[in-house]
């Protein structure tokens, strides 16, 4: 544990030291505690420990030394006061939004949200008694209308999956407090290192750790942030007795993950780049989006939010599906996944596959074409994505190979 007269250290610091606590034997590594359950010294303790005038663990569904140590980083990196990690990214989105409301709240959603938060706003809340409003995410507009109405919660994703759109964070935030609404940010496509939403004035951050945390394509996990308040009164009572406990492993796994986060997505974020100005270049190719382009849209906000484009490029091909399938399946280095942020380079689908279920008319309304391509880059070496990419525009005849 760092003492109160630890300096101030930088995210990519706080990422290889945050969080540190050692056994009696001091090892320099992280121990991984794989137990499920803790022993007391005697009777008392554990009495005095579930009064709560003791602090002693109890029992990893509540609380696990490996899974704090991982809670406890994540926390320094992002400027949060608590953390609670969990078993995946969607069982973080579920338990942050099932603890905080009850039937006849409300709640407004930006519209483009991974598929699986899109399903919990549409589907799941609303079985519940929970009233459920989606918005265009770039509409400030749309926003105001929503929130001109008391509301409980506001869940938005920005950048979002897969068109890369952005919302305009601190301006939703001061309209979602005025409307008495908590913010949750999903903030997956920026990770901590890009974008701190808590800066902007939202009240809960959310992880998939299984993308650029863990990065390596090993382990599921996630994570919520807030204020202590807030996790400990809201969060923890719903965590500890629902169980979407994070495996202390897996926390075991993403403490190793963050100690190597900025070199892995600082490194993405240079390759990405190049890839979308390799691939804007390519005269089949319709668009592409990136939120670094000076193309992109929303560029200006983005930068304003973001230090840096992020490692999730997409890009459109005219030939629709046909065109986009001929491409995927041309590539050699580039392997077909619906996963992202791994340091290997993975190319998705997105109307096929990660947002098959959301249907055709919600595609139309997020720009998610048929021949819309996502690509998180990876780790390898730049050029060897751009060749890969090069020789499959060629193969599938996007690209005239004298051009
Ligand atoms: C992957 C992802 C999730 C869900 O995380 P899991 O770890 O797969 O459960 C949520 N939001 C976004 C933006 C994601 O990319």
């Amino acid at each position: 544990m760092m003492s109160n007269d630890t300096p101030r250290y930088r995210p990519a610091t706080l990422a290889i030291h945050g969080g540190t606590t050692r056994s009696q034997h001091g090892e320099t590594a992280e121990a991984l505690f794989l137990t499920s359950g803790f022993v007391y010294d005697d009777a008392a303790q554990a009495e005095a420990t579930f009064l709560g005038t003791e602090t002693h663990y109890q029992y990893s569904r509540f609380g696990n030394p490996t899974v704090a140590m991982f809670e406890e980083r994540l926390a320094a990196i992002e400027g949060a006061e608590a953390c609670r990690a969990t078993a995946t990214g969607m069982a973080a989105v579920a338990a942050a939004m099932l603890a905080h409301l009850k039937a006849g709240d409300r709640v407004v959603a930006s519209r483009a949200l991974f598929g699986s938060c899109h399903w919990i706003v549409s589907t799941l809340l609303p079985k519940f008694g929970v009233e459920t409003v989606f918005v265009d995410g770039r509409d400030l507009a749309a926003w105001e209308q929503a929130l001109s109405k008391p509301t409980h919660a506001v869940l938005l994703e920005s950048p979002s999956n897969p068109c890369l759109e952005v919302v305009d964070l601190r301006a939703v935030c001061d309209l979602a407090h005025k409307a008495g609404a908590t913010v949750m940010v999903d903030n997956v496509f920026a990770t901590p290192l890009l974008q701190r939403p808590l800066e902007f004035g939202a009240d809960v951050v959310i992880y998939s750790a299984t993308k650029h945390i863990d990065g390596q394509g090993r382990c599921l996990g996630g994570a919520v942030l807030s204020s202590k308040a807030w996790i400990e009164g809201t969060l923890q009572p719903f965590i500890r007795n629902t169980g979407p406990a994070m495996s202390p492993f897996n926390a075991w796994v993403m403490l190793k993950g963050l100690e190597t986060l900025s070199l892995r997505v600082n490194a993405m974020c240079a390759s990405a780049a190049t890839v979308a100005d390799f691939l804007a270049a390519q005269r089949g190719v319709a668009r592409v989006l990136y939120p670094a382009r000076a193309d992109h849209p929303q560029h200006e906000l983005a930068m304003r939010q973001m230090t840096q484009g992020g490692t999730i490029v997409a890009f459109e091909l005219a030939g629709g599906k046909p065109a986009a399938f001929r491409v995927l399946d041309a590539l050699r280095l580039i392997r077909v996944s619906n996963n992202l942020g791994d340091s290997k380079s993975l190319v998705t689908h997105p109307a096929t596959t990660t947002h098959m279920r959301i249907g055709a008319a919600e595609r139309a309304l997020l720009g998610i074409t048929d021949g819309l391509v996502r690509l998180s880059v990876g780790l390898e070496d730049v050029v060897d994505l751009t060749e890969d990419l090069g020789r499959a525009l060629i193969a599938a005849e996007i690209v005239r190979a004298a051009e």
